[in-house]
């Protein structure tokens, strides 16, 4: 087969066999798999109205859109099917639950909590977090770890449930975007003095698309005004009717400031669960479960709260959590207190990782170290690539001349207390919108403090280090204030996003808007030896400065623009400036074309402020 000449290069032709790519991936990539020169595909996609370099990732349907050009099926493998086949390669599969469903034991029920701001989801947290009726370390001071599980009583039987101490959708829906299906059940929390808002149906659609179930709990019943008929009526409009109207869904009043209720909504969460869901795990098989927070403890260092969804987690196993890694060193509850072992739907601190996994990656337990670091490390590979590819604008051919123009880029690198706000502060970020020419990027974050390889990092242009809730530490101090890097430290989120702002606004090319200073009647031409054309005039207007931006005008009309006020004299004096109703000689360069009348009009370019 011939090959095809695009832009004269020749590419080799595929007869529409199939290439596999990362999504992400390169023209490198490409050409390395089909054969080609990078350059002749750099080739091919210009023609077809699009600039890249070689080495820069590129979009899918830019992939594609070569590819099906040069007759090639390009198949952009998504991430989560790049994670699937990188534990394949390792025998390994997430998700699964392993061996005879009989022999799985019931697991407890995890439970988010969603609902309007200010109608106590937070307060509802704390409450139920004291109503530990049946647990064994009642009364041990609860840590904010990101779940808890309490234990309470029904039909003579310990039931634990596991709540996940993130209120709202943003973590659930959150968790969901990353493939991790962590909620079974989600409470919507009302209040039953204010009634259902746009938050409440936001919540609504989320647990309904998720397919959860949901128990409603009408809180601040003990409110004056407090209507909680009024709540079921409204919620029935959107397809949550109360079992007392003849629906399928438990209503329960409650009253997270006088607790009141709190029973009652805890074994309406458990009789849900029994009656819709059967909620299963194999402890037997090899641990499987979601990271649920992330954080850098100065004393302890990276520690992650996961919930184990199957298989029983503990100490000494190897895990590999996203794109960290490590051995567990100790496991810890919601108490502070050692476990030697965590079951299903069990939340725990995982202490003895290398570094600090994401809120909602997936952890596997693996059989030795050795897998769980090149696990970790190809996430990390790829985890980059795919930053890269998403970071990058698309570039059309109309642009072209703006691409040729240097795009601008401010780079940062955020820091943060815990992978939750250094995630949020990064999404918020991206979505400042300047100008088209200048970029926000992320070039590096983390979790912990600002380090001296996060300076070195740091040294090239334009790097911005953002600490949030995060201090520099020891040497970092130095070597910054030494090398002039710029390290601002927030612990407001939209504070940050202001200054961002601002910078990114600092960068912009300026605009210059033109300022007239002063105009001159020409009286009379001297022609000067070895400066020509002298221009012999009486200030009109303003002032006439030296070095100031000039035109002519003759008989109302410009006869020469982008002249310059190269010498000006009073007498025989050289003058910087010259008033209205002097009289003063001008020269405009080389320009010699004066003539008596001509009016010089003289101006400056200043920069105009932003708004
Ligand atoms: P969130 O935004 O949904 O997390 O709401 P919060 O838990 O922060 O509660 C918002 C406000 O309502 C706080 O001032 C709480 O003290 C108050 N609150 C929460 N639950 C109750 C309740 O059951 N009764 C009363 N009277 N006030 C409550």
């Amino acid at each position: 087969m011939a090959a095809p000449s695009m832009g004269g290069v020749s590419l080799p032709r595929g007869n529409g066999q199939t290439v596999r790519l990362p999504r992400g991936a390169s023209l490198t990539d490409l050409a390395e798999r089909i054969n080609a020169q990078p350059a002749a595909l750099v080739t091919a996609l210009f023609h077809l109205g699009e600039m890249v370099t070689a080495t820069q990732s590129v979009n899918d349907e830019t992939l594609q859109l070569l590819g099906a050009e040069i007759g090639w099926v390009i198949q952009v493998v998504s991430p989560e099917d790049e994670d699937r086949e990188l534990l394949e390669t390792f025998d390994l599969t997430f998700g699964d639950e392993e061996g005879d469903e009989e022999d799985w034991d019931i697991r407890p029920p995890v439970v988010t909590v969603m609902g309007h701001v200010d109608h106590g989801k937070t307060k509802l947290l704390d409450a139920l977090r004291h109503a530990n009726v049946a647990g064994k370390e009642a009364g041990g001071i609860t840590q904010h770890i990101g779940a808890y599980q309490i234990v309470t009583e029904l039909e003579g039987n310990e039931r634990p449930v596991t709540f996940i101490d993130t209120p709202g959708h943003e973590s659930f829906t959150a968790m969901r975007a990353r493939g991790a299906k962590v909620t079974d059940i989600v409470v919507l929390v009302v209040a039953a003095d204010d009634g259902v808002m746009p938050q409440t149906v936001e919540a609504l659609n989320h647990a309904q698309a998720a397919e959860v179930p949901i128990v409603v709990a009408v809180n601040k019943i003990d409110k004056e005004g407090a209507n909680p008929a009024k709540i079921r009526q409204q919620l029935t409009e959107y397809g949550l009717v109360a079992e007392e109207y003849g629906g399928d869904t438990m209503f329960v009043d409650v009253s997270a400031t006088t607790r009141q209720g709190l029973d009652d909504l805890l074994t309406a969460i458990l009789l849900t669960a029994d009656a819709s869901l059967d909620l299963r795990a194999n402890i037997g098989q090899d641990p499987q479960g979601v990271v649920i927070e992330g954080k850098l403890d100065k004393g302890r260092g990276p520690v992650a709260t996961v919930l184990v969804q199957r298989g029983t987690l503990r100490q000494g196993d190897s895990i590999v959590a996203g794109d960290a890694y490590g051995r567990v060193r100790s496991l810890l509850d919601e108490h502070g207190n050692k476990l030697k072992e965590a079951l299903p739907a069990r939340p725990v601190q995982v202490v003895g990782l290398t570094s600090v996994p994401r809120a909602g990656d997936t952890f596997l337990v693996v059989e030795e170290d050795r897998i769980a670091r090149q696990i970790a490390d190809r996430r990390q590979a790829r985890i980059r690539n795919a930053q890269n590819a998403s970071m990058r604008k698309r570039i059309s051919l109309e642009d072209l001349d703006a691409a040729l123009k240097e795009t601008r880029q401010l780079n940062l690198i955020i820091k943060g207390d815990n992978s939750g706000t250094v995630e949020a502060l990064e999404e918020a970020l991206m979505k400042i919108e300047v100008s088209d020419d200048i970029s926000l990027r992320v070039i590096h974050r983390g979790v912990g403090g600002i380090t001296k390889s996060d300076i070195d990092l740091a040294l090239a242009d334009d790097v911005i280090v953002l600490g949030f809730n995060v201090r520099a530490e020891g040497q970092a101090t130095e070597l910054a204030a030494r090398e002039g890097v710029d390290v601002r430290y927030y612990t407001v989120i939209y504070q940050a996003i202001e200054e961002i702002e601002s910078a990114l606004k600092g960068m912009l090319k300026p605009e210059y808007e033109e300022v007239q200073l002063g105009t001159a009647e020409v009286r009379e031409v001297f022609r000067v030896p070895r400066i020509g054309n002298v221009a012999g005039s009486l200030v009109r207007s303003g002032t006439i400065v030296r070095n100031s931006k000039a035109r002519l005008i003759r008989d109302g009309a410009v006869v020469a623009d982008n002249l310059t006020v190269d010498s000006l004299r009073r007498f025989k004096d050289d003058a910087t400036e010259v008033r209205e109703g002097y009289e003063c000689g001008i020269g405009l360069g080389s320009f010699n074309d004066i003539k008596i009348d001509d009016v010089i009009e003289t101006f400056e370019l200043r920069e105009k402020p932003r708004a």
